[in-house]
């Protein structure tokens, strides 16, 4: 029989009832360390004082009006975002993929406006993952969750990560844009290296093409910048955010140049919910953490002091890991086990992490946390890689 929730997910019989930092307790009151964050969402931990004054503050006084009226914690967020950024101007939706989709409409529409409706299609790279409407997809282009939706939505062209030769060959006249994650999350923690990100803004250059940057999971403070983009010097077109700028609260958003939203006028485009004021008051009290005098340096420091305690960590376990990846505090254990059965057996030892494409264990802690926190983690990694050598 169905349960009364659509069972989409492969989910542990766990369930949580409080949390604090990086700490989160089950109905039994058992401690687990968070080192998954809610996939890359709780950017600042569980319960983070100035989070819970201001949603609570907020609450008591207005939640939604629409975007038929002027909302000024959103116009607030907006300037905030676009003066920390390359960005110009920024749309406001709920979710991770609903920013991919804002995104690749607006560089359609950028296209359109300049004279150029012919170009719809969107270069995308393979273990790409941008979120699960049709079009998101058909971005990804993975078999597993296109199979069985119908025709995949056209406007879509794969090409191999990293090989800026197949990105040239898949430039057709209809191109309107290209997409990438500068560190690939779902598809295995994969860092695109800074020249080739170099290498795809010249090319839109060259044919007039948008450079989209899916930075959901990356950005706000992830990787040690507020955005991944920065380790490179490349700044994109349109950038897609969400996960960590909500810290938990369901938040996205789309942030451009002027030049690539020119196409987007009054009536393009719109979200019921998106930017509404229990949201943006969220967003803002997120940014006054992260964008904080030193916030990025902690980051910067925990996760090299993270990176170091793991290398040592594969070092001293050859059999069950191969080496550690990823940037900032979106760290990757590439497995020599079955990476399912690992995380299984880490959340045996009471500590969460996520699993990824290429058989990679995600690690996706709060950025708050502090050395303290990192040797826990390293104490129930090692334990638990312990179990695959004792026969
Ligand atoms: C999570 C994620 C998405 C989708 O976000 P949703 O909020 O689940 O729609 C898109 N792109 C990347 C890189 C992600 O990590």
């Amino acid at each position: 029989m169905i349960t009364p929730v659509l069972p989409t997910y492969a989910r542990t019989d766990i369930a949580f009832v409080r949390g604090e930092g990086a700490s989160l307790y089950a109905e039994d009151d058992t401690r687990y360390l968070d080192f998954g964050g809610g996939i890359a969402v709780n950017a600042l931990g569980h319960a983070h004082p100035h989070l819970v004054k201001t949603l609570t503050e907020q609450a008591g006084k207005l939640w939604h009006t629409s975007n038929l009226y002027r909302i000024p914690d959103q116009e607030r967020l907006a300037k905030r975002l676009v003066d920390a950024t390359f960005a110009d101007t920024v749309f406001f939706g709920n979710s991770g993929v609903e920013a991919i989709e804002a995104s690749i409409k607006m560089a359609r529409r950028y296209q359109y406006k300049n004279g150029h409706p012919e170009r719809f299609r969107t270069i995308t790279f393979e273990g790409a993952f941008h979120g699960r409407t049709l079009a998101a997809i058909a971005a990804g282009g993975q078999a597993k969750y296109l199979e069985g939706f119908g025709p995949k939505t056209d406007g879509f062209d794969q090409v191999p990560f990293g090989d800026i030769k197949a990105v040239e060959a898949a430039i057709v006249p209809e191109t309107a844009a290209i997409l990438i994650e500068p560190v690939q999350g779902e598809g295995g923690l994969r860092p695109a290296p800074p020249e080739f990100l170099r290498a795809l803004c010249r090319l839109c250059d060259e044919h007039g093409l948008m450079l989209i940057f899916d930075e959901v999971q990356t950005g706000v403070g992830r990787t040690g910048k507020l955005f991944a983009f920065e380790w490179s010097g490349v700044a994109p077109d349109i950038m897609a955010i969400a996960k960590g700028i909500g810290g938990g609260f369901p938040l996205g958003a789309c942030l451009a140049t002027e030049r690539a939203a020119s196409g987007m006028t009054a009536g393009s485009h719109a979200s019921t919910f998106g930017g509404n004021p229990l949201a943006m008051a969220v967003g803002n009290a997120v940014l006054d953490i992260v964008l904080a005098p030193d916030f990025l340096l902690h980051v910067q420091k925990v996760a090299n002091f993270a990176r170091q305690q793991l290398a040592g960590l594969v070092a001293a376990h050859p059999k069950v890991f191969e080496d550690v990846r990823g940037e900032g505090l979106m760290l990757g254990l590439k497995m020599r086990v079955p990476n399912t059965e690992f995380v299984s057996r880490l959340f045996a030892h009471k500590m969460l992490a996520v699993g990824a494409g290429d058989n990679v264990v995600r690690l996706l802690p709060p950025l708050v946390i502090g050395e303290d926190e990192v040797r826990e983690a390293l104490t129930l990694l090692s334990e638990t890689a312990a179990t695959f050598e004792t026969p």
